[in-house]
């Protein structure tokens, strides 16, 4: 029963949740829709608070067992949890797009950048290293020598956004896995199939049962048991800030890493590459249709070049194919579901009450809204201030990079940011001054590996992910110090 095959049949499929190492049934359950026409793909279980306190009795002894395991035995599992991604990128594929809004192509992008993320896990879990400590720094430490190593923090409790329901998911076990630790997964209810599946790539890399669950439910149901429970020693967060808020209110005295959202600004001054800027910029508005929390949403336009950048940039907008996600031809699928659509719709009617123009899309349909490009947004609109999250972006003249930067940072978010420039003065200026967990030169914000470091400022959240990062923040360093008889000397 393990084996999932997510098909578009005419008889409904069910997939069971992985609670430690079984793949397990619930009455209760899920349905897991199509956003394109709300066609059902497959059930899956509603745990219950019960069911997660299972997984985390199950978690306490997996915690050992993930501890207990030499490193390369680590390396060998998340080798081959990457390998069974990459010989099944197919079915992973299909899925993504079919349970999410992202279109095949982006898919089989995120595909990719999992099997990415799996591997850079196993590489980085050779390099969990401590570091020497100069003791003698203090008088009367003479005869103290030391180091720290890096042990694993215990249990991990993670949550995660439908947005990237694969790679995202695989930034939380990845590192987790490396680090030597249990993780107890908590995918977005909408999206529950993709970390199904990866939890399918490591049981079939013969990861030993107990040191991971995926238990699929309801955030606002299970969600508090997995947050508040004292054994579960790290919080690791993908999601938006009212939720990421409401967790770091629940979750106590323990460690908490918080992946949230963004409007990231964008700034294109006089001397860039126009055409350069115009392509980075809508890919950036437009991708997984702006579901995306790196994507622009605020481009702010130097004068000299503004009325050709506008032009351009409309006109690039309105070549984007939206419709069919499988097919190879469509650039923009729909959003998650009409709800959040409508979401949209309503933002944008409320930006153009209050005297903004609109050049392009503004259109819904369902799920799908329209690739919509707004001039003239006052600053206190919810689309101006709040992450819109959805396909609309704003675009802004200023006279110089000086307002670009304040208006920039004129929000609650600082995620990533982009400059397009060829003036290094400029470029360091932005550096210096933008406030952004990273900056894009000459890209957008749009941009990332999955090696760096990742995350974001003010409302944007709390530490970094990227596979090493997240090592780091799923570690606690033990200092050791030995008291000699006599000061060893040279
Ligand atoms: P969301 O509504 O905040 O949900 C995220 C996760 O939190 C889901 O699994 C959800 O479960 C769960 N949840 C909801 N209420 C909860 C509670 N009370 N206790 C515990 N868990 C709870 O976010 P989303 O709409 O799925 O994703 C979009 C957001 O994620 C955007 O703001 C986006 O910018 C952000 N994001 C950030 C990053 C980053 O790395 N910085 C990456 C991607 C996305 P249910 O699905 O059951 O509600």
């Amino acid at each position: 029963m393990g084996r999932m095959d997510v098909r578009m049949t005419t008889q409904t499929a069910v997939q069971g949740m992985y609670l430690a190492g079984k793949w397990t049934m619930r009455e209760a359950k899920i349905d897991v829709l199509d956003p394109h026409d709300q066609s059902l793909i497959c059930s899956v279980p509603s745990a219950s608070a019960e069911d997660m306190h299972l997984a985390i009795d199950e978690a306490k002894r997996g915690m050992k067992i993930a501890a207990e395991l030499p490193v390369h035995k680590r390396m060998a599992i998340l080798h081959r949890a990457a390998e069974y991604v990459d010989e099944n990128r197919t079915r992973f594929a299909r899925t993504i797009a079919m349970e999410g809004s992202k279109t095949i192509k982006e898919a089989r992008g995120e595909v990719q950048r999992c099997i990415e993320t799996l591997k850079l896990s196993a590489e980085e879990a050779r390099r969990i290293n401590g570091e020497t400590i100069p003791f003698d720094q203090r008088p009367g430490s003479e005869d103290r020598l030391g180091y720290y190593f890096r042990f694993p923090v215990g249990i991990i409790g993670a949550i995660t956004p439908f947005n990237d329901p694969l790679n995202l998911v695989a930034h939380k076990i990845g590192p987790a896995i490396a680090a030597g630790n249990a993780i107890i997964v908590k995918p977005a209810t909408v999206t529950p199939l993709s970390a199904l599946l990866l939890a399918e790539a490591f049981d079939h890399a013969n990861l030993p049962h107990g040191v991971l669950s995926v238990i699929t439910g309801r955030g606002n149901e299970i969600g508090n048991v997995l947050v508040t429970h004292p054994d579960v020693r790290m919080i690791s967060f993908t999601g938006g800030l009212e939720t990421g808020e409401q967790i770091t209110h629940q979750a106590g005295l323990k460690k908490i890493s918080m992946e949230l959202g963004s409007n990231s600004p964008v700034i294109v001054l006089n001397d860039a590459d126009l055409e350069h800027a115009v392509r980075a910029t809508v890919s950036g508005s437009f991708s997984a249709a702006g579901q995306n929390c790196i994507g622009v949403q605020r481009v702010y336009i130097q004068e000299g070049i503004y009325d050709a950048f506008e032009e351009l940039f409309v006109k690039e907008t309105l070549a984007l194919s939206v419709g069919d996600k499988m097919l190879e031809t469509t650039d923009m699928g729909p959003m998650i579901n009409e709800r959040e659509a409508k979401r949209v719709e309503s933002w944008v009617a409320e930006a153009l009450d209050h005297g903004a123009k609109l050049l392009a899309g503004g259109v819904r349909e369902g799920a799908y809204y329209t690739p919509t490009v707004l001039t003239h947004v006052p600053q206190d609109c919810m689309i101006a201030k709040q992450e819109i999250f959805g396909p609309a972006v704003l675009l802004y003249p200023v006279r110089d990079l000086d307002e670009a930067i304040d208006l920039a940072n004129d929000v609650n978010y600082g995620l990533h940011g982009g400059i397009f420039t060829e003036n290094l003065e400029n470029a360091f200026e932005a550096i210096t001054r933008l406030q952004v967990g990273g900056l894009m030169i000459n890209d957008s914000s749009d941009y990332r590996i999955d090696g760096m470091p990742f995350g974001g400022i003010k409302g944007s959240g709390i530490g970094r992910e990227g596979v090493k990062s997240s090592i780091l923040e799923m570690t606690e360093p033990r200092v050791v110090s030995f008291k000699l008889k006599h000061r060893m000397k040279a």
